[in-house]
């Protein structure tokens, strides 16, 4: 089968983010599963660090890493987990370091793992804030994104889980101030997602990448494989001292931390892309694509015939 839609391929790729739960049907205590203290990474710069995972009942969908930075008048959280519970789990991690207001909740992109959180937040009436393009994701994406980790997640580790939308958008740079202390909110050509922004500390030269880097967890493409290698050439030349994968460590010095993830990339597009020029099938080429990447990525098997079909499909124009 060749599929043929591209939004309906878009919408397969993205499902599959939260697609095949582990499998168990034990409840466990979330709490068991994901770490519940945010580390410092720099003065000011915390991370709630997510597991590497698919969203399961255990870590009940905090699967990626959420950030938040502490100024002087308050407090800026980036991306908010998978779920309900996994946003009120971030911002009891924020209560435990200051009591200073929450003045933005700002996504790095739509996917689930990373934005259904929010609502957790929407009592503090902070500013949400995203990529112009995210209200039409989220308008689009959202009830698929709700109904999968419903799934996977279970009913009692969803309650209350719900999709918030930016208000407050940016369309290439924007700063906000916490108080002595500038974000530098930045929007990139598609790539990872066609919503993907990153968030820089001036002041401690932290970068925020989002979904632009994953460490240890597969890269799950769910934009432009020729984009997404363009945005990580241009993000290589910035003077950043340390920056926070979407998934991986909690911080990682810059900008060896996206060797791997370009290796892989790169051999994506590659094979891929000689698969194309033999005359292959699709599924002849998301069978085989990267198969060399395979030893070195968690959740191999859950993403890479993904990626390679929309790699095939971006690659088959060129
Ligand atoms: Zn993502």
């Amino acid at each position: 089968m060749r599929p043929k839609d591209p939004c309906r391929i878009a919408v397969l790729l993205v499902l599959g983010l939260v697609a095949l739960s582990a499998g168990s049907r034990e409840t466990l205590a979330a709490e068991q599963a994901a770490p519940s203290a945010a580390v410092e990474v720099a003065p000011g710069d915390f991370v709630l660090p997510g597991v590497i995972a698919l969203s399961n009942q255990q870590n009940a969908g905090q699967i990626s890493n959420s950030g938040f930075v502490v100024g002087r008048d308050g407090v800026a959280v980036i991306d908010t987990g998978g779920s309900m519970i996994a946003g009120k789990r971030l911002l009891e991690a924020v209560r435990a370091k200051t009591d200073l207001p929450v003045l933005y909740v700002i996504f790095t992109h739509g996917h689930p793992d990373h934005a259904l959180g929010a609502a957790a937040f929407v009592d503090l009436k902070p500013v949400f804030v995203g990529h112009s393009a995210l209200p039409d994701v989220l308008a689009s994406h959202g009830d698929d994104y709700l109904r999968a980790t419903q799934r996977l997640i279970g009913e009692a580790n969803f309650a209350g889980t719900r999709i918030v939308a930016p208000t407050l958008l940016v369309e290439g740079v924007k700063e906000l101030d916490l108080g002595g202390r500038k974000l530098k909110l930045e929007t990139w050509p598609v790539g990872h997602t066609n919503a993907d922004l990153t968030v820089s500390d001036e002041a401690s030269g932290v970068l925020f990448l989002g979904d632009l880097l994953f460490s240890g967890h597969i890269p799950a493409l769910d934009g432009k494989l020729g984009g997404w290698l363009n945005n990580l050439k241009k993000l290589r030349e910035r003077p950043v001292r340390l920056v926070i994968p979407g998934h991986g460590p909690a911080s990682m010095a810059w900008p060896q931390a996206a060797d791997a993830q370009e290796a892989y990339l790169r051999r994506l597009r590659d094979d891929v892309g000689e698969a194309i020029r033999k005359g292959w099938t699709l599924r002849e080429a998301a069978g085989t694509a990267a198969a060399s990447e395979r030893p070195k990525w968690r959740l191999f098997d859950d993403f890479n015939a993904r990626n390679a079909t929309s790699a095939y499909h971006e690659l088959e124009w060129e």
